[in-house]
């Protein structure tokens, strides 16, 4: 037995500041809020939807804090800091929120530093360091440094999101920290606050002076007692991140935490999880990017050889390796199954492996590079498996593998039902030498509970992530017990590290005295006491942590309940459930969502934070713009995941008032791109819930002026086009816009799509009949909706003409029974959440043209938001399967002409086409980048003979349909288009800007002054 340390531990007892926090009155959350309202510049947020959405991360975990704040600068949270002392309310420090364990949730007072406090502070090219704050994200700093040639390398997973406040905070690791080590490694200083609002520099020890000085003399004091049991007890791998780094007085790492043996005080709090200090701002070292990286990827037979042949492998490094990351059969499997990896992954699979590891080799000069990889092959010819690498030289190549590797995971975590893949024990870290007995002995264990995980990621440096499938609403609680328990074990027999990668949080504080030992843990409660005695930093982290299976901390404990709701769009295909051992799905409408599926389609969102990101493509355009956690794709779910669930308050009827109006809020700036369909790593379909929240929200408070005249414009669209003269006058009399502004809300400061006296459906070319199409030998059906129909008709007549070249009888669709109506998909009515009125509209779409479809005639339209509806929300409407067949033949006149292409029935088309010298760019609609639907445009442009089309890397262009005319969202929808898209057009004055959507044109031509035409109107100029 272990004698107790001579240090008085004062910290409060576990559960008591909890406790204390979640019965603070209404008054103690009053008073913070007023004070931090009057005497910071910060955001004060403390609305229980606010609070709802700060109370997760992508943890398992639900705590409420008492308020949520923002500040504007380092000032503010110093202010806060010294508020909350006064109060006695404690902090809970945060960034993107991207952590695994509930690091960031926690009652008290959440600072988000992420969308403010995220400056460089100062660079030194010379000494290859950065000051940085610490709500900066890890992306974007590399982007300012990557024309300096370095970078900072703990490359996370999550790096477009991750704050490095945030990656000290846990002390993250990337998937190359065979080569620079983890956050620990790389932090070189750290300014910080401690809770008694002192500000300290923690950097090397001997420099130290004054208060910081005393703390570190402190703090070696207390390592120095448990000297023999750091000795002992602290495990000897590169990746341990779990309790206080109180090994920098004696370095027990693999890798030296400083170059010259020194002790760094910053390496303190590296890992600290925001529970000794407050950081002002982060002082990095960092690397020069590589200029050459090649990729070997070995191919095994058996799952076993692969993780037993990774000790082997990075013997090969000389400081050339840089990943050795695993990839599974399961997830080769889900990556063959889809339409845009499958090319890829087959690029690096021989035969069908059971497992492959990516073996990188970076640095200067590529000659030697190819030779590691010649090295590689050897070794494995050695260990007796000739012929199993794919060597990869190209650095295309090698993106589009890596992407492959990240985004396995993501298919992986869209499993639908209550079974979900759950993140406790994915990082352990054990020596290589035992990887392969170590993973054989956990499949074991998952298989012992009735469950099973896929393997994945950093096999160089022995942490695997693996995640088995727990119901957390049932037994989940019960089970991830169990199987961290036995786990746990393994780690100990193979002398690993429990907490790997992720941190300890809520999830594995409890293991930390497990995994260091009374003394130590007794150590670790000294330092939190004397950084921070009044434990006013995340409470009850590392230091007296709640059980990790304490139900009332969850987002789904046993008692969530959803409140029934009879929703009008069809979400059947999530009201399923799952085996977790074989991932099978029960048929739709069998899950038992009170929601009938719209729930559990929300509960889908596992608050990875992805949507939070800036890079490439279209999710979300409006936390964009605002980088408002509210407005992000994770914020909207977890609004309606609260609401749905009543903890936003529920009535009689349903949803609770408050509910509604914070779901509403949530919502507001969501502009419907679906740019979450695609990027969201579970298929989260913001869009469409936005669809129908909008029908339950309107049922109770019915429509506005403006909603009326938006959906019911395909209506009066041919009444009111004789009166286009007087219409337009609204574009030119100043005084009429401003009317408009107050009586419907649409913007004095936009131009209206101008009306047409003669218009497409007035005016309509010769075009086949019904039965003249249906009995052509080359026919197509051209669906021309309301929008190039009336306000621009050049553009469906150049559609024709390209058609008519092309060498197809063309059909205008039209209804089955005339009644001199064009057909409308009811894209207008579904934008405004009239969905009974957009599925009478689908309905008579659907039956008109299911004589075409049957017969395999394809549907050609213009509008992607129109014409793609046939391809979603008319799925979703209970048409039946005469919308699936109608979805499985309706394209957009480029799909359909590549389409064509491909099957060498353009040739005459082709011949046709007179060259272009000029430079073509093209903007793709966010329900083309949605669809995939985009590259077909440069390939039918590139059927003009010169032409290079280029696409603008851009997210949505603001409009949105009527988003952008309205007078609320008109400066979003500017800061929309300025973030990409117009400074990308701006650069080339010149250039033939290609728009597909009439909204993008509109935006365009408001913002740029420039004229954007449909990809139809250049390639018929070119006939
Ligand atoms: C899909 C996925 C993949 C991931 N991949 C990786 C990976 O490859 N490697 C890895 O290491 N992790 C990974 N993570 C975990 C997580 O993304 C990282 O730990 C990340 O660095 C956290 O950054 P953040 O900005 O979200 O921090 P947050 O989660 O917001 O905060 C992390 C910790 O830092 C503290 N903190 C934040 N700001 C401050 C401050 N100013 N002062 C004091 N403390 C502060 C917080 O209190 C908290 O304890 C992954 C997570 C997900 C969901
Ligand atoms: S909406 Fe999608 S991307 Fe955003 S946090 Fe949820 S799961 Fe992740
Ligand atoms: S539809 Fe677009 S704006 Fe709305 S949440 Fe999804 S990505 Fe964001």
């Amino acid at each position: 037995m272990n004698a107790p340390l001579p240090i008085e531990v004062t910290q409060a007892a576990p559960g008591k500041v909890y406790d204390a926090v979640a019965q603070a009155s209404n008054e103690v959350a009053g008073r913070l809020a007023q004070r931090l309202a009057a005497e910071t510049k910060g955001e004060v947020l403390f609305s229980p939807a606010d609070r709802g959405r700060y109370a997760t991360d992508a943890s398992i975990y639900q705590v409420l804090p008492v308020g949520v704040f923002v500040p504007r600068d380092a000032g503010d949270v110093k202010l806060a800091l010294d508020i909350c002392r006064d109060v006695k309310v404690p902090i809970v420090p945060r960034g993107g929120g991207t952590s695994q364990c509930g690091q960031t949730v926690g009652a008290g007072l959440v600072i988000d530093h992420s969308k403010y406090v995220r400056k460089i502070v100062t660079f030194d090219a010379k000494a290859r360091t950065a000051v940085v704050e610490p709500g900066m994200v890890l992306d974007h700093l590399n982007a300012a440094l990557k024309r300096l040639g370095l970078w900072f390398p703990v490359d996370v997973s999550t790096a477009a999101q991750a704050t490095l406040g945030g990656m000290a905070g846990n002390n993250s690791c990337g998937s190359r920290s065979i080569a620079y080590g983890n956050m620990v490694h790389n932090v070189i200083g750290v300014q910080a606050w401690t809770a008694d609002g002192q500000l300290h520099d923690f950097a090397n020890y001997n420099d130290s002076t004054g208060k910081t000085r005393e703390l570190a003399r402190r703090a070696k004091d207390i390592a120095s007692l448990v000297a023999a049991d750091i000795e002992k007890r602290w495990p000897k791998v590169l990746r341990r991140v779990g309790g206080y780094n109180l090994d920098i007085f004696d370095n027990q790492n693999e890798r030296p935490y400083t170059r010259d043996g020194s002790v760094n005080l910053a390496h303190l709090l590296v890992g600290s999880e925001g529970t000794l200090a407050l950081t002002k701002s982060l002082t990095l070292q960092l690397a020069e990017l590589p200029r050459a990286k090649v990729l070997g990827v070995v191919n095994f037979p058996a799952f076993y050889k692969a993780m037993d042949t990774a000790q082997h492998i990075v013997k090969l490094g000389d400081g050339t390796l840089t990943a050795v990351e695993l990839v599974d059969r399961t997830m080769i499997d889900l990556s063959l199954k889809n339409p845009a990896f499958a090319p890829v992954i087959r690029t690096a699979v021989i035969g069908r492996p059971d497992a492959v590891l990516l073996v990188e080799f970076s640095g200067p000069d590529k000659s030697v590079l190819l030779r590691k990889l010649t090295d590689l092959v050897n070794l494995m010819g050695d260990l007796g498996l000739p012929d199993s690498v794919v060597c990869m030289t190209e650095e295309a190549q090698q993106k589009a593998l890596w992407e492959v590797r990240k985004a396995g995971l993501n298919i992986m975590m869209s499993l639908k039902g209550d079974g979900k893949p759950v993140s406790f024990i994915e990082d352990c870290a054990v020596p290589l030498e035992s990887l392969a007995e170590y993973t054989d002995a956990l499949t074991q264990v998952f298989r012992r509970h009735g469950t099973r995980g896929t393997w994945y990621a950093h096999a160089s440096v022995g942490t695997l992530h693996v995640r088995p499938i727990l119901d957390m609403r049932t037994d989940g609680a019960l089970k991830m017990r169990t199987i961290a328990e036995e786990a746990s074990e393994l780690v100990r027999q193979y002398k690993g590290a429990y907490s790997g990668e992720h941190g300890d949080g809520i999830c594995r504080g409890e293991w930390v005295a497990w995994q260091f030992g009374p003394k130590i843990g007794e150590a670790f409660g000294a330092i939190k006491d004397l950084f921070d005695p009044a434990n006013l930093l995340c409470p009850q982290r590392i230091v007296n942590p709640p059980r990790m299976d304490d139900t009332a901390l969850m987002r789904f404990p046993p008692s969530y309940k959803v409140i029934p709701l009879h929703p009008v769009l069809d979400w059947s295909a999530w009201d399923v459930q799952n085996d977790p051992a074989t991932e099978e799905i029960t048929p739709p409408s069998t899950g038992g969502d009170p929601a009938q599926g719209f729930a559990k389609a929300v509960e889908m969102c596992n608050n990875n934070g992805h949507c939070r990101k800036f890079d490439a493509g279209t999710m979300c355009p409006s936390y964009r713009v605002t980088r408002d956690e509210k407005h992000s794709t994770r914020g909207r779910a977890n609004t309606l995941r609260l609401a749905l669930s009543g903890q936003l308050g529920s009535s009689e009827s349903g949803l609770g008032e408050g509910a509604l109006e914070a779901v509403k809020d949530a919502m507001d700036l969501c502009v419907s791109c679906k740019g979450c369909k695609r990027d969201c790593p579970t298929g989260v379909d913001m869009a469409k819930m936005k669809v129908e929240f909008l029908h339950q929200y309107k049922a109770r408070h019915g429509y506005t002026a403006l909603d009326r005249l938006v959906a019911r414009l395909p209506d009066y669209a041919r009444r009111a086009s004789p009166f286009a003269a007087l219409l337009n006058l609204r574009n030119q009399v100043p005084m009429l816009a401003k009317i408009a502004q107050r009586l419907l809300g649409i913007s004095a400061r936009r131009s209206l799509p101008a009306w047409r006296e003669h218009h497409f459906f007035n005016r309509p070319p010769v075009t086949a009949t019904r039965d003249e199409a249906l009995s052509a030998s080359r026919p197509v059906v051209l669906f021309v909706d309301t929008f190039n129909g009336y306000f621009e008709s050049p553009n469906a007549l150049a559609a024709l003409k390209v058609l008519q070249a092309a060498g197809y009888t063309v059909h205008v669709a039209d209804k089955l029974l005339p009644d001199g109506k064009h057909l409308c998909c009811g894209r207008t009515y579904l934008a405004t959440g009239q969905v009974e009125e957009a599925r009478a509209k689908a309905s008579e779409v659907v039956s008109s043209l299911l004589p075409f479809v049957e017969r395999g005639i394809d549907i050609v339209g213009l509008e992607p938001s129109c014409l793609l509806t046939m391809r979603d929300e008319m799925l979703a409407m209970g048409l039946g399967t005469s919308a699936q067949m109608l979805a499985r033949h309706a394209f957009l006149l480029e799909e359909f002409l590549a389409k064509e292409a491909k099957d060498g029935r353009l040739e005459a088309l082709k011949a046709k086409l007179r060259p272009l010298d000029k430079r073509v760019m093209v903007h793709g609609h966010c329900h083309q980048k949605a669809f995939a639907a985009v590259n077909p445009i440069v390939e039918v442009l590139k059927l003009i003979p010169g032409v290079q089309p280029e696409v603008i890397e851009s997210s949505c262009c603001g409009m949105a349909g009527s988003f952008g005319y309205e007078a609320g969202h008109y400066d979003v929808s500017m800061q929309m288009a300025e973030l990409s898209l117009l400074p990308a057009i701006r650069k080339f004055p010149g250039a033939i800007v290609v728009a597909d959507g009439t909204s993008c044109r509109h935006q365009i031509q408001d913002g740029a002054r420039r004229e954007a035409v449909h990809a139809a109107v250049l390639l018929a100029a070119q006939l």
